[in-house]
């Protein structure tokens, strides 16, 4: 089997490896060639930690396998972050495992792919001001890919905790285009396209502060009783999703289905604008990506980095 360490990934996968893959991925679950397994995800009695797997197979790339890994709220005290994650990719003619990938810069750079690609499809014509809810690790990610992949001009940002934002201001004068920090009500007036990258468990973006042609793109709910946005918002929104049944169980649409305000039919799987069979934002005013991060993306930047690591001379081949 081959090992791709950690260390190595950076200097590997880019940012438009990753968009590729996961437009790919998303695509092929949408024509039901690709389907990812129930997640488990247990909290395990131990420092706290969150613990799970989420796998998947794709029959048309042919990737197997799972990632396992989780949260652990204590690991910043040993320098360490708190998300921790490898990938585990498995020959679908054998069974054999057949690499084991460093997953926690991928998490990211799949996380951020999958928004700019919601993006690519779902944004107003024109859009040029992106709009920042979130100022945490993922956030310099979602904002890198958005700025990459789009033609903003300007990049509006709010954080709960303000101290936090000067990462996004960062991100901004790498690609020389300006930054303010914005309240809720003007960020949802002035942004094209928003993206929301917290681990918040109240709504933070309210129906009332979204005025005009809006994208949302929602990627901080991840897990049961996390929120980010009003459920009225998303009541009177053209709705999509990475998979329909993760959103609506984990999800951000998770909340305005339990309160019966919209119903499975409403959401929307992006592949399907990808496969061109559906045509995506219409004559909607706002569109709500659900990004709720699944395990066929962390095999798809899993399966393209191994190529990579092997041409380039960086996996380490070992006997299992
Ligand atoms: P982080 O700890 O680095 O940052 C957390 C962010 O949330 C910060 O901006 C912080 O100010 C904000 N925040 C914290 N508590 C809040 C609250 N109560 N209300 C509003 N904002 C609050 O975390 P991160 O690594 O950037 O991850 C952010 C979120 O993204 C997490 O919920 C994580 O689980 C999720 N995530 C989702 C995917 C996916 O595929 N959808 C992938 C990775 C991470």
């Amino acid at each position: 089997m081959w090992v791709v360490p950690e260390k190595e990934i950076a200097g590997l996968m880019t940012l438009e490896a990753a968009f590729d893959a996961v437009e790919s991925v998303f695509a092929a679950m949408a024509s039901g060639d690709a389907y990812n397994f129930p997640v488990v995800r247990e909290a395990i009695g131990h420092k706290d930690a969150l613990y799970g797997f989420k796998g998947g197979f794709d029959s048309q790339s042919l990737s197997l396998g799972l990632k396992a890994g989780g949260y652990w709220p204590h690991n910043h005290e040993q320098g360490l972050i708190n998300h921790q994650s490898t990938v585990f990719l498995f020959d679908p003619d054998t069974g054999r495992v057949s690499a084991a990938v460093g997953g926690n810069l991928l998490t990211a750079l799949r996380t951020a792919a999958a928004s700019a690609v919601s993006t690519k499809y779902l944004a107003p014509k024109g859009a040029k001001v992106l709009g920042m809810i979130g100022a945490g690790h993922q956030a310099a990610f979602q904002m890198r890919s958005a700025l990459r992949f789009g033609q903003f001009e300007k990049v509006i940002g709010w954080n709960l905790h303000p101290e936090m934002l000067s990462r996004l201001a960062d991100v901004a004068a790498e690609f020389g285009v300006p930054f303010q920090t914005v309240g809720l009500d003007q960020l949802g007036e002035q942004a094209d396209v928003i993206i929301s990258i917290t681990s918040s468990y109240d709504p933070i973006l309210m129906d009332a502060h979204v005025t005009g042609p809006t994208h949302i793109a929602a990627m901080g709910t991840d897990t049961q009783g996390k929120q980010e946005l009003d459920p009225a918002l998303v009541a009177r929104a053209a709705l999509f999703t990475d998979e329909v049944a993760q959103s609506l169980g984990i999800g951000e649409f998770q909340h305005a289905a339990a309160q019966k305000l919209i119903l499975e039919d409403n959401v929307i799987a992006l592949g399907r604008i990808i496969n061109g069979d559906h045509p995506g934002r219409g004559d909607a005013e706002v569109t709500i990506f659900d990004g709720t991060g699944v395990g066929l993306q962390d095999l798809a930047v899993a399966s393209a980095v191994v190529k990579l690591a092997k041409q380039q001379g960086k996996a380490i081949e070992v006997e299992i």
